[in-house]
């Protein structure tokens, strides 16, 4: 049956412009095997944006993003508005974005593909065969909490973050982990600093209710010093790993540090709306862009590398548009063109030249 999406892009700054048009090309070479069109339109965020509108995302922006099947996005920033106050600058419009949407949970995964083991920092046989992700609560905890501020008196300058979680916010990201685990490797590592805060005593209480639904799952607690060290010492042990939002934002970080090069690594944040259209699988709502930034130093050279993007394409069939096999071909396409040898320079073999942007987009879409 032929199905039609509508996709709103908002490609941004820097190299997003870049990495969102191979993303875009290759969606649309994988669309046209299996009777799947994408409608795309065009919307401004970030830096882009408050050139043509004064502000990082427009009200007409933000109603085309509630109004699409999906949000795709390249990246937002560069030097040109570094000067802006906080509420004004390009990253602002992201965070509007989640917030309006109620994207509560941020996917990162981290796969390392065979033929780049030895682009990581860390020896090829800890990280070889690695493939986790990261589930990061995304609209809670101390990001949020109030009172967060900072006072003075008579004895100097004082500082306080609240990291408030309710047991709703806590099941339903965790939950969402289980039913990832169960479309992987069937294993959640729940972290937490449950030895010590108790938001995390929460946390740990909720997680052991939510595993006791899901005994085909293997579920373990994890605290999050000794999870940082696991992290690097035996990524292969991990599957997914759910925590709250600071934690989440440290160890996604770490573990990006796995697959060799930020512009390898996708990224979706999503919310639990059911789907609006009918007669798809669709489970989720969702944003998807690649975990990198706007990359200024290498921006208009053709140098960026856009699997991370073509990743965060093949994320979107997945989870929002139900479309799990043809994320698949997307994924493996990938591998085998690096298997191939071609790569962009961030991730180039030792003395072969490497290919441009559009270049390794073309070889993806050939293999697909
Ligand atoms: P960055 O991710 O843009 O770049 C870090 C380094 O990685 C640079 O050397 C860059 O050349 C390289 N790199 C990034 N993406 C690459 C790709 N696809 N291929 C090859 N190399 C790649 O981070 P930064 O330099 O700290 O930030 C630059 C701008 O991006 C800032 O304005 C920052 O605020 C913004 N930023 C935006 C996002 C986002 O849109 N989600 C995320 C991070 C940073």
């Amino acid at each position: 049956m032929a199905q039609t999406f509508n996709v709103l892009r908002l490609s941004g700054d820097g190299v997003g412009p870049e990495v969102v048009a191979e993303a875009c090309a290759v969606l649309e070479a994988a669309g046209a095997k299996a009777d799947v069109t994408f409608e795309f339109s065009d919307g401004l965020i970030g830096g882009s944006a408050i050139d043509a509108h004064g502000k990082p995302l427009s009200d007409e922006d933000l109603q085309q993003a509630k109004d699409a099947d999906a949000i795709f996005l390249g990246a937002v920033g560069g030097p040109k508005w570094d000067h802006l106050p906080k509420e004004t600058r390009p990253e602002a419009g992201l965070l509007g974005l989640r917030k309006e949407l109620g994207l509560f949970a941020n996917l990162r995964p981290v796969k390392v593909f065979d033929a780049l083991a030895s682009a990581s920092p860390l020896k090829d046989d800890i990280v070889r065969g690695a493939d986790l992700m990261v589930v990061r609560e995304l609209t809670g905890g101390l990001y949020f909490g109030q009172p967060s501020k900072r006072t003075q008196d008579e004895t100097g300058r004082s500082a306080v973050d609240t990291l408030p979680y309710h047991e709703s916010e806590i099941e339903r990201i965790v939950e969402l982990a289980f039913k990832l685990a169960r479309q992987r490797r069937n294993k959640v590592t729940s972290v937490d600093k449950a030895n010590v805060l108790n938001s995390s005593g929460l946390w740990r209480e909720i997680a052991t209710e939510v595993a006791a639904k899901y005994d085909d799952v293997e579920f373990e607690h994890a605290l999050v010093d000794s999870c940082a060290m696991s992290l690097i010492s035996r990524p292969t042990s991990f599957d997914v790993m759910v925590m709250e939002n600071l934690f989440g934002d440290i160890l996604s970080d770490e573990a990006a540090v796995l697959a060799g090069s930020l512009g390898m690594l996708p990224s979706a944040s999503l919310n639990g709306k059911p789907p609006t259209r009918p007669g798809t699988e669709a489970p989720l709502f969702g944003m998807y862009e690649p975990v990198h930034g706007s990359a200024p130093d290498i921006a208009g050279q053709g140098k960026a590398n856009p699997v991370g993007a073509i990743l965060s394409a093949s994320m979107m069939l997945r989870f929002s548009f139900g479309l799990r096999e043809l994320s698949d071909v997307i994924d493996r396409a990938v591998g085998d063109t690096l298997d191939a040898g071609i790569r962009t320079g961030d991730i180039a073999l030792a003395g072969t030249p490497p290919v441009s942007t559009v270049e390794l987009g073309a070889a993806i879409r050939e293999r697909i």
